[in-house]
């Protein structure tokens, strides 16, 4: 084990061992809280001040925390935090969530590992049949553009030895649980739901991410909107949700060169009900015309579908990594 690493993991045993879920990590902070300047100790990173941001970096990684904010950034790539980062005394603070089941799990996978490597994706290429989804201006449906980039994804896991089903192949409409019920029947380790996005403001662009939102805390596409925070079945994944929507999202950023709109949260009843990591992605804007004219060529469809597959290729390397 490399030396930092060695240094991380004992910290952490002695962190999560010795902690239930009424006691904070921190004890300096209130309880379900924890400070910035206790994560910069525990990662051996020099805390810094840019801003409206809080910077902590080593050699190895860089979290961005934007102040009074829930962005925050890992390595560049944007992460939404469940709530604000809020000030408590002299020292900025993070909910324990945020940290535990979102930071942690991305920066250290292998201490989130399951006990054997993922064999089975499943995709889900949304809508479909009576369904269309988002239509765009000049009548691009959602349902099409998004059962492309699907079988892309597929072709180019299988390629690499991967399993991949899909919930559907053609035209039709599987309703939500329907999908979710078929992951579960075939054994998926892994369930992907595909989509294309769309706002009222043709101006809305980029790429997005979505996860399964913590017990207890709203989406965060519903942010201060009244919303249903129990648990769910898929809230048993939280960490290695965040591993693997992170994984795709920053693959998709990276590929797609598009506006980074974050690794979100949300209770979408197709991730919600999933009984494996799952992620939602949502590949561009169909109301926004630039991406439209992008989401309806083909080359546009096959650089979604790059990033989508580099990051569950991602997915797979750090837990085989993880179970070595
Ligand atoms: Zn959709």
């Amino acid at each position: 084990m490399h030396s930092i690493t060695r240094k991380l993991f004992l910290f952490h045993v002695v962190l999560f061992t010795g902690c239930t879920s009424t006691q904070s990590v921190d004890a300096k902070t209130p309880t379900g809280t924890v400070s910035l300047s206790y994560i910069a100790r525990l990662y051996s990173m020099k805390m810094t001040t840019f801003g409206k941001k809080v910077i902590l970096q080593n050699k190895y990684n860089k979290l961005e925390i934007e102040t009074n904010s829930r962005r925050s950034w890992i390595n560049g790539v944007m992460l939404w935090l469940h709530e604000p980062c809020r000030k408590h005394g002299a020292e900025w603070t993070i909910r324990e969530v945020d940290f535990k089941k979102s930071m942690d799990p991305i920066l250290r996978t292998y201490a989130y590992a399951p006990k054997r490597m993922p064999r089975l994706v499943v995709l889900d290429p949304g809508h479909g049949g009576h369904e269309p989804g988002t239509i765009s201006p000049s009548k691009i449906k959602e349902k099409d553009v998004v059962l492309d980039i699907s079988h892309r994804v597929r072709k180019l896991l299988e390629a690499k030895g991967i399993q991949v089903r899909m919930t559907r192949t053609g035209d039709t409409y599987p309703q939500l649980d329907a999908r979710t019920t078929y992951a579960y029947k075939v054994g998926a380790d892994l369930f992907i739901s595909i989509h294309a996005n769309a706002a009222g403001a043709s101006s809305a662009s980029g790429v997005e991410t979505f996860v399964t939102a913590a017990a207890g805390y709203d989406s965060s596409n519903f942010y201060g909107q009244a919303g249903d925070k129990q648990p769910q079945r898929n809230n048993t994944y939280d960490a290695l949700n965040s591993v693997l929507g992170f994984s795709i999202h920053s693959n998709l950023v990276k590929m797609s060169k598009r506006n980074d709109r974050g690794l979100r949260r949300a209770r979408y009843s197709v991730i919600k009900k999933a009984t494996c990591p799952s992620a939602l992605v949502e590949c561009g804007f169909l109301s926004n015309p630039a991406e439209e004219s992008l989401l309806n060529t083909s080359s546009y469809r096959e650089t979604v579908a790059r990033g989508i597959a580099n990051g569950v290729l991602g997915y797979f390397t750090m837990i085989k990594r993880a179970l070595r």
